[in-house]
């Protein structure tokens, strides 16, 4: 299929839609001023559209010039609670800040969808997803619940950023099979028994206890997990204690853990709290165990990531397509959609230094090199048409 070619005027149109998002970045799944201005951008090229999530999030339609399958294609709109430090003249006005680039995902989508209401021969019919928060708890769940997937085949996106040094500025990366994990997060009240700091037969002593939990959540990443199949666990919180000579009452364990299949998830979590539950009886003491299932893993179809990289060959030439070895342990909520019908996320690399630095996704001086989002909006829109094409 020929590349997909959008004009400059379209062009400087998306970049300043960016740059006014990125302005008046909102958190979550309430952000009314944003939303709001996708609306009116979408009223002015006269494109349909749809309202989810109390009104903040929106599904345009646009309507092909011939019956076909429908083929969605997603932005995400939400900001980060961030104090911007990158000192861009349309830096931020609010105090929170578009570090996650979705400023750019937004103005993406929008060009996605003014592109296709101008040129609509095609068959089918392509949805364009905004939906209103990616960052905790996201958006991408309460679209499905409120029936955002209904109808539509198959699904696309993209997230931009400093993807370097695994992807190569202006390449896309991408793999079939798990790209990002579940970032699930647990929570351990250790509880033993208080006393004299110099008499421990008196007491039971919850820091020995949460010790060895530490120690045995290891060995479900070296011992019990596949070598092949990658799994973080971290405790990042040991909270307990008040004095040199007082073994507290209690102890707090938390932490996060990142596993990129469904039965390596539903297992660690089952046996991290037989360990907990064993180890603490072994030692006299009790836990009570949390554990919280967040975003699941982000797994891509095959046949869907097989047509995004040669769309996105179509616009960079295959050498700038990278085929990853591994997933990141980041997560996104695409995955939602995805556990549902099939698709394909993929990663632009687009960095853009701030004072001699690329500074990653999340920082205050992060941002990126708008030159690529040309490249990202001619990118959604061949794939969205190769997909439509192929299955007419
Ligand atoms: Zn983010
Ligand atoms: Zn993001």
């Amino acid at each position: 299929m020929r590349r997909i070619v959008i004009d400059k005027e379209l062009t400087r149109q998306i970049i300043g839609w960016r740059r006014r998002l990125h302005q008046i970045p909102e958190i979550g799944n309430d952000l009314p001023q944003t939303s709001g201005y996708v609306q009116a951008v979408l009223d002015e090229h006269g494109i349909d559209y749809a309202l989810y999530v109390n009104g903040n999030g929106i599904v345009a339609t646009i309507e092909g010039s011939s019956e076909g399958a429908c083929v969605a294609l997603r932005g995400d709109m939400d900001g980060l609670i961030i104090t911007e430090q990158t000192g861009l003249d349309f830096a931020s006005e609010n105090g929170h800040m578009h570090a996650c680039g979705h400023d750019g995902h937004t103005a993406m989508a929008l060009g996605a969808a003014v592109y296709l209401k101008q040129h609509n021969d095609f068959s089918g019919s392509v949805k364009v997803f905004f939906q209103p928060g990616e960052e905790a708890p996201g958006g991408a769940k309460p679209m499905i619940d409120e029936g955002a997937l209904e109808g539509i085949d198959a699904i696309f996106g993209l997230h931009h950023g400093n993807f370097e040094p695994e992807i190569p500025k202006g390449s896309f990366g991408v793999r079939p099979g798990p790209l990002m994990a579940a970032p699930d997060t647990f929570e351990i009240k250790i509880l033993g028994k208080g006393g004299h700091g110099g008499l421990p037969d008196k007491a039971v002593d919850p820091i020995i206890i949460g010790s060895h939990l530490v120690q045995a959540f290891q060995t479900l990443v070296s011992r019990e997990s596949k070598p092949t199949d990658p799994v973080v666990i971290s405790v990042t919180q040991f909270i307990s204690g008040t004095a040199h000579n007082i073994i507290p009452n209690e102890a707090l364990l938390g932490g996060t853990v990142r596993t990129v299949s469904h039965d390596t998830r539903e297992f660690v979590a089952l046996r991290m709290q037989e360990l907990a539950d064993s180890i603490a009886h072994g030692f006299r003491g009790e836990v009570d165990f949390s554990y919280e299932f967040n975003y699941p893993p982000l797994i891509n179809d095959a046949e869907a990531t097989e047509l995004a990289m040669t769309s996105a060959a179509e616009i960079v030439g295959e050498d700038r397509v990278v085929l990853l070895d591994g997933p990141m342990m980041a997560s996104e909520d695409f995955s939602f959609y995805l556990e549902r019908i099939p698709g394909c996320f993929m990663h632009l690399s687009n960095p853009q230094a701030v004072d001699g630095v690329s500074y990653p996704l999340h920082h205050p001086k992060f941002t990126f090199d708008e030159a690529y989002l040309e490249v990202g909006t001619s990118y959604l829109i061949q794939v969205a048409l190769a997909y439509l094409r192929q299955n007419k």
